[in-house]
């Protein structure tokens, strides 16, 4: 097992102390240390008890729940609080506007700086119930799924809600998809409406989101109605009888609907995985288990209180979105942000000014947003006031130590908790994150198990459980969690092939882990992407960490390729920091391979070196290494399924460095 970079264990921070309540008012952290370890404890050995609790103290039931847990992963039959009956849009939404209905449910940042508004929660209620009344005017009824197929407005989220509302199950497709990827997803979930915008404006450029919908719909024979929002009012195309106008359908529907109790086993989504490792797997989410993680990671991790106000930045389309923006920030009925635009536009300094403007206390985002901003510099960060920022969040990828110590100096003023927090789109919610007052931190490790997730790290070979610290392997989950996916949309076998057959009893992540001297866990990356050089195992995300480290490195993405002598053999493709100038490629190669044997040791030293403008990634921001090693192998014709790929011309160019250099 490779060394790791010895790191400072950051004390709790200032901020989330409140030792200087006058001044700042922060609040006090729910829990401290020692509630952390009874409650983890009680979470994983008095099932019934705990959970039990937390459901009936966290959800409004219909119907109260007998049984708490049931079923096991060998069969995936999981099954939690299953006579219950509830319904996910009164626990978001209604609960909130009979208490405080003047709150701000929603704040909008539109993609024009300035621009955008706030929806309180008793408006929320109605534009919902609006929606959802007119959902069902065109036949929708519990079980139906719909495609939401929309831009970051707050649509988006009154979507969902009022989906949920009358027990249809949502299905957002990334508004960036294109059309054969939505009409594939459209016809997997059997919808029978789509929900979009007649256009999509993102980073000052407009999407065309309704001609894509149009296209996509020609081979969806199932769907009866289209339901578009009035983004930008320039002329679409119209099909009578088909396209509604969302603010006509809504204008002409009662303010309230009768929420629809369903049961907690009933799908409340289905949501396709970004596309790292290959094909989408349309994972289905149930409804109590799902909202239940969510409103505690959200309380706990993010230590939300009454008056915050949350902002994740990622996009509604994947699961971040779905937890993070929608379901999780509203069953605490605070504050949630929506955000239209890009990190970039119109300058680097966006994200922070949002932070000033609405006085953000939590923050939201992925490393591939982190390293970017590092890269341009941190001047943007300078000069705005993030003094309302009590927690900074991460989540997508291994964050590199040197990424989160950027964050957490240049945006956390290191004052605030940065929480790096592992899970998956499967998971449902947060499963390895740092409880802000009772967690201390090391840069780049994910650090502690949620409540109830019982970890395993396997041997990978034999499967067999690797006790004690100081220990590496792959990632697995001993017993069920409440959030947990239930399904595969249409194919249960390929949910027990995927996660619950590779190790039989165990719940398989497909990463790989460490577990440190202290006993917190480091992600290494995806078991695929492990390389072995040599009979040694070493993770991508280390590697990728050591390079990070020089100066002139932005970022980087490292892969295990065949070789004759020593089995896999490391090559890494290496992104420069715009300011960076160099005199010569080779010379700077030698650098970053001397930055990975003095980091990690020789063996870990990649053989090839390949300097190139851009990764490839996937709409998410996630390097897709796959593509990199079917390049660095020379089986750049069998790349596989690239619809989530975000760029394709990366992908091209790539191409022609490698055959230029190989
Ligand atoms: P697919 O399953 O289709 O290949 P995906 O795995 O990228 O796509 P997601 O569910 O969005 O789809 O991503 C989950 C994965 O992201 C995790 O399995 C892990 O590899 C990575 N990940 C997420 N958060 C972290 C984190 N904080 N640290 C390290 N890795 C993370
Ligand atoms: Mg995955």
């Amino acid at each position: 097992m490779a060394e790791y970079r010895e790191v400072p264990i950051y004390d709790i921070p200032l901020r989330l102390q409140g030792k200087d309540d006058k001044v700042h008012k922060r609040p006090k952290p729910h829990i401290d240390a020692a509630t952390y370890k009874s409650n983890y404890q009680a979470s994983i050995t008095k099932v019934d008890e705990f959970w039990g609790k937390l459901g009936r103290e966290t959800i409004d039931w219909d119907v109260p729940f007998k049984t708490v847990r049931h079923g096991d992963f060998e069969k995936g039959d999981v099954a939690w609080f299953p006579e219950g009956q509830l319904n996910a849009s009164y626990n978001c939404v209604d609960r909130w506007a009979y208490k405080c209905p003047d709150k701000t449910a929603i704040i909008w940042e539109a993609d024009e700086p300035g621009q955008g508004k706030e929806i309180t929660y008793k408006e929320l209620l109605s534009e919902v119930s609006q929606v959802a009344n007119a959902l069902l005017d065109m036949g929708i009824r519990k079980g139906d799924a719909v495609i939401v197929y929309l831009p970051m407005i707050p649509e988006a989220a009154i979507a969902l809600l009022a989906c949920a509302r009358i027990g249809a199950v949502h299905s957002v497709v990334f508004a960036g998809f294109s059309a054969d990827s939505l009409r594939d997803r459209t016809v997997d979930c059997d919808a029978r409406v789509v929900i979009t915008t007649d256009e999509g404006k993102r980073g000052g450029r407009t999407i065309a989101t309704k001609s894509i919908v149009d296209a996509a719909l020609k081979e969806c024979p199932k769907v009866e109605h289209c339901l578009v929002v009035k983004r930008t009012g320039s002329n679409v195309e119209w099909q009578e009888g088909r396209d509604k106008w969302w603010h006509e359908a809504a204008a002409a529907q009662r303010p309230y609907c009768p929420p629809v109790p369903v049961s907690s086993e009933d799908p409340l989504f289905i949501l396709y995985t970004s596309g790292s490792t290959g094909k989408p797997k349309g994972v289905v989410h149930t409804t109590a288990g799902y909202l239940l993680g969510t409103a505690l990671t959200v309380k706990h991790i993010f230590d939300v209180h009454e008056d915050d106000r949350f902002a994740c930045m990622a996009d509604v389309g994947w699961i971040t979105g779905h937890s993070y923006i929608v379901y999780g920030p509203l069953m605490n009925g605070i504050t949630t942000l929506i955000f239209e635009s890009t990190p970039v536009y119109p300058t680097a300094s966006r994200y922070w000014e949002v932070v000033a403007r609405h006085k953000i206390t939590q923050f939201y985002t992925a490393p591939t947003s982190i390293r970017l901003l590092r890269r341009l510099g941190e001047e943007h960060v300078q000069g705005h006031d993030l003094s309302s920022l009590r927690i900074i969040g991460t989540v997508g990828e291994p964050i590199n130590p040197e990424a989160w110590d950027w964050y957490n100096e240049n945006v956390g003023k290191k004052e605030c908790a940065v929480v790096d927090t592992y899970w998956q789109t499967e998971t449902g919610a947060h499963m390895i994150a740092p409880f802000p007052g009772a967690t201390k931190t090391k840069p780049g490790a994910a650090t502690v198990p949620f409540w109830g997730v019982e970890l395993a790290l396997l041997d990978p070979t034999s499967g067999q459980v690797l006790e004690g610290n100081e220990v590496e392997g792959v990632l697995a989950v001993k017993q069920p969690w409440p959030s947990m996916a239930r399904t595969i949309k249409g194919d249960h076998q390929r949910f027990l092939d995927v996660y619950m057959k590779p190790y039989p009893g165990y719940y398989f992540t497909g990463d790989g882990a460490a577990r440190d001297k202290d006993g917190y866990i480091w992600i290494k990356g995806r078991v695929d992407d492990v390389c072995n050089v040599s009979g040694h195992r070493i993770g991508t995300a280390e590697i990728e960490s050591a390079l990070i480290q020089h100066p002139g490195v932005s970022e980087s993405a490292v892969v295990g390729v065949p070789d004759e002598v020593t089995g896999q053999s490391i090559c890494a493709y290496v992104a420069l920091k715009p300011s960076f100038s160099y005199d010569s490629e080779d010379a700077l190669v030698k650098e970053l391979v001397l930055q990975v044997r003095r980091n990690i040791g020789p063996f870990a030293a990649p053989k090839m070196i390949l300097i190139v403008n851009d990764l490839p990634k996937t709409r998410s921001g996630k390097i897709m290494r796959r593509i990199l090693r079917k390049i660095a192998s020379n089986e750049a014709d069998q790349l596989g399924d690239l619809s989530s790929l975000a760029d394709p011309s990366v992908v091209e160019k790539l191409k022609g460095d490698w055959l230029k250099k190989a």
